[in-house]
């Protein structure tokens, strides 16, 4: 079974005025898009032909795992943003952050100055730990934190495609832009499901 573009869970002009339909419309539909046509591509007759998406990230390398990641982390990506961003973290979330980060709005901060300082492409990233504590991280070029059996629960995609369209060489206006759509009832779901494995 070849994988398959997943749909995007909102239309291309949800995210508008802070990511364009235009930059959904190239970054979903010919980026993401090419990652799985190339994955699907380069795992036929392969060992890795029939392997689920995560095993294909923890076990390859080179082009495989460059096009297996990049496909994992733009459906993650697209799934952690909502047009309808006005929640707040509670529970075992909520504690963690105030644990980790102090408050929620300091976790943004942090969050936004990690993403915004990774030289070059890159993904920044908030994640859970192997002892259940909060970290950012960040990969340059491509990358996934489940390489470091670490659990991702946040990503913003810093590749230059995913903003120049709409915010030219500024970064931090992008990533600020992002925080604003960010799907935190999905990211708390993803704290939430990895404390009961
Ligand atoms: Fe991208």
């Amino acid at each position: 079974m070849a994988f398959k573009l997943p749909d995007l869970p909102y239309a291309e002009n949800a995210l508008a005025p802070n990511i364009s339909e235009e930059t959904i419309e190239f970054h979903y539909g010919k980026h993401h898009k090419t990652h799985v046509d190339n994955l699907n591509n380069l795992i036929m007759s392969s060992e890795f032909e029939g392997k689920s998406l995560e095993e294909i990230i923890q076990f390859s390398s080179g082009n495989i795992f460059n096009h297996a990641a990049e496909m994992w982390n733009h459906s993650f990506y697209w799934r952690c943003m909502t047009p309808n961003s006005n929640m707040m973290p509670s529970g075992a979330f909520a504690d963690a952050i105030d644990r980790t980060f102090g408050s929620f709005d300091y976790l943004k901060e942090e969050f936004a100055r990690a993403s915004v300082s990774i030289f070059g492409s890159g993904w920044g990233w908030l994640v859970r730990a192997n002892d259940g504590t909060l970290e950012l991280m960040s990969t340059s070029g491509t990358g996934n934190p489940m390489v470091d059996k670490k659990i991702p629960l946040l990503t913003c995609d810093v590749w230059e495609h995913a903003y120049y369209l709409d915010y030219r060489n500024s970064r931090l206006a992008y990533v600020k832009a992002f925080l604003e759509l960010v799907n935190w009832d999905y990211v708390q779901a993803q704290f939430v499901e990895s404390a009961n494995d």
